[in-house]
Formats: structure tokens, sequence, C-alpha cells
């Protein structure tokens, strides 16, 4: 065999299949994009203590949240199914539906264990972190049909494969990117809105709650 000629042979063919796929294979901008947006149960635990957390408001520059009695946090995770439909003449693989399931997870209240018998303190604290974890979630859903668009314009921008798994590796990398951006846009947007919750008349209020319980907790410590 010459090897030579069989090389021209397959650039050929890829050439003009590449051409073929260029004027016939369909764009994935038709192609049906669901996102999906769940949230999870929200734990409180009692696994810290009130010098830890003031050393995590320090050292996240968030003194101003002092004395932090209860921090939420969670994961936000997210997965897409894409399926991917191939074979035809001239070869070009198309998606037929993407689902994208953005998750968040573990999401947990994490309290100073001082405050277990201090009913009070243990309601006010826990009462703040509930309102971030519930402005997390709104802004999550809030941004649905946006996520969902944004995604709808980057999957223009993908070439058609050849094969199924080419296809679904290309898209696979632009919804993972583009979804990476979106979350990481919507927690930095998220933490300045989250300001409103932690506004000064807000936190001026948790500093002062509950006094008697507040001096309990003085008089214990020392
Ligand atoms: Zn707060």
């Amino acid at each position: 065999m010459n090897w030579v000629s069989a090389a021209c042979i397959a650039t050929l063919a890829s050439a003009l299949s590449a051409g073929f796929a260029r004027a016939e294979c369909p764009k994935p901008d038709g192609v049906p994009i669901d996102v999906d947006i769940a949230a999870g149960p929200v734990e409180t635990v009692f696994d810290t203590s009130l010098k830890e957390l003031e050393r995590l408001a320090r050292a996240a520059g968030r003194d101003a949240h002092l004395p932090l009695r209860a921090v939420y946090s969670s994961n936000v995770l997210f997965g897409a199914n894409i399926k991917v439909e191939g074979g035809a003449q001239p070869p070009c693989a198309v998606a037929r539906s993407i689902d994208v399931r953005i998750v968040i997870s573990h999401r947990t209240i994490r309290v100073a264990r001082e405050l277990k018998d201090k009913a009070c303190l243990l309601a006010a604290a826990t009462t703040h972190a509930a309102g971030h974890a519930r402005h997390e979630e709104e802004t999550l859903l809030a941004a649905r049909d946006e996520i969902a668009s944004n995604l709808r314009e980057q999957l223009r921008q993908v070439t058609t494969a050849e094969t199924e798994m080419e296809a679904e590796r290309r898209l696979a990398r632009t919804v993972s990117a583009q979804i990476n951006a979106d979350l990481a846009r919507l927690d930095a947007d998220g933490n300045a809105a989250a300001k409103t919750i932690d506004s000064i008349d807000a936190l001026a209020r948790l500093k002062t709650a509950c006094p008697d319980e507040q001096a309990d907790l003085v008089n214990e410590r020392t």
C-alpha cells in the first residue's frame, strides 16, 4: 500500500465531508434546552464555636458581621444530560436535547455550640443565616431563564462534529464553561445583593439581640 496516497485520500475525504457538514448539518441552535434548578433542605448543625466563627469572619474580611454566631454554607453543583444523534449522510452528529440540572446541596447553617441553650440568640442567629440561604435560592431560581438563554446563545457557536462522541464532547465543554461562568457571576452578584441582608441596621439588631443571654455568654466565658 502506498501510504502517502492513502493519506491524501483520507484528507480529501475529510475535506469533502467537512464541506457537506458545513452545508447540510443542522446547527444546534434549535435544540430544546431545559434548565432545572433544585435546592436541597437546609440542615442546622452545632459543630463550631464563637471563636472559630470569629476567625472565619475576620479571615473573610467580614468584621462588620461580628459577633458571628451562625453561618450558612452550600455547594452548587451542576450536570448536563446531552442527547446526540448521528450517523446520517453526510456525516454529522446533532444534539437532540440538552437538560441541565443545577442543585444547591450541602446547605448547612453552622451554629456556635455556645448557643445550644440560648433560645433567643439561637433564633436570632439562625433566622439571619436562613435569610442568606433563602436569598441564594431565590437568586438562582430567578436566573433560570437567563441561564437557559445564555446557553442557547453559546451553543450557536458550537461547530458540528462528524461523530456522536465528538459532538457530545464539544457540547459538554460549551455547557460546562457557560454554566460555570453564569454561576461565578451570580455568586458575585449574590454577594453584593446579600448586603441588604447584612444591612447596617440588621447587623446592629443582631449585635444587640437578647441582652440577657449575651450577658450569660460573657459570664460563661470568664
Ligand atoms: Zn449575614
